[in-house]
């Protein structure tokens, strides 16, 4: 068995960023990057003791460059780095199974800690196919494409909600309560790390009950940015994509793996 683990960094146990800046620049970051390690780890773990022979463990917040590499359970490799054509670098249908650590609730959501999709600073909202969607079913797509599903989130509880209503099947722990963008009742960072290593044995020990999620392909794509002027600067960057609104682009993809987050400063 082959598996990746996703890891971001904004949805770890007792991690609410500050406000008004990006989480790389606020003061719970370096804690934001050592709990992201432990959780990771730990799916890491269990996904061993349950017989795994590989595990990657794919570093994707911000420049891809974030956690305590030396502290992960040295059975891991590790995909870090930005600039990956697509999302799950690595990934292929040989793969057992994909797992997100440490991820978020996607742009708009209320109450949810630092809700976004790829960059709060950039875009207001995604939709495929006429449905607003965020990195956790943007990431679930790309896998399911290649015949792979995604078994297990962990993720504030409004993450872990999304998750489950675009796959019912899969295994959450939600890390901590939002209350707000920067505010959250949060479970203690360690019984997290328990918990995770927990339900990520369950999920594998579930895996015939596991879907590959996908959308309808081609896949139609809908970028709601902040301003007029990211629009234009998106239009430049984007080739092909085409005004829907003064703030929207829309694109055709033959699917969900042609879509990309642009790399570089741009998602969050
Ligand atoms: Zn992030």
């Amino acid at each position: 068995m082959k598996f990746v683990i996703g890891v971001d960094c904004e949805g770890p146990a007792c991690v609410v960023g500050d406000p008004g800046a990006a989480l790389s620049a606020s003061r719970d970051f370096a804690f934001a990057c050592a709990q992201a390690t432990r959780e990771a780890d730990a799916a890491a773990r269990a996904l061993f003791d349950a017989g795994a022979e590989k595990v990657l463990v794919w570093d994707n917040h911000g420049l891809g460059a974030n956690l305590e590499f030396d502290r992960l359970d040295a059975r891991c490799d590790v995909v870090l780095g930005t600039g990956f054509p697509r999302r799950w670098p690595g990934l292929d249908e040989t793969f057992t199974a994909v797992l997100t650590v440490g991820y978020h609730a996607m742009a708009g959501t209320a109450g949810a800690v630092m809700a976004h999709t790829y960059s709060s600073e950039t875009y207001r909202w995604i939709k495929v196919n006429g449905q607003k969607v965020g990195e956790l079913a943007i990431d679930a797509a790309v896998a399911g494409e290649a015949g792979v599903p995604l078994i297990f989130v962990a993720s504030d509880a409004h993450g872990c909600d999304e998750a489950r209503r675009f796959m019912p099947w899969v295994g959450t722990v939600a890390t901590k309560q939002g209350m707000g963008r920067h505010v959250a009742f949060s479970k203690h960072p360690a019984r997290v790390v328990d918990e995770i290593y927990q339900e990520v044995g369950l999920a594998v020990s579930r895996l015939q009950e596991m879907r590959t999620f996908t959308f309808d392909t081609p896949v139609e794509m809908e970028l709601c940015y902040r301003s007029f002027l990211q629009a234009c600067r998106g239009r430049l960057r984007r080739g092909d994509w085409r005004f829907s609104g003064l703030r929207t682009l829309r694109s055709r993809l033959d699917s969900m793996s042609h879509w990309r987050c642009m790399g570089g400063r741009d998602p969050v």
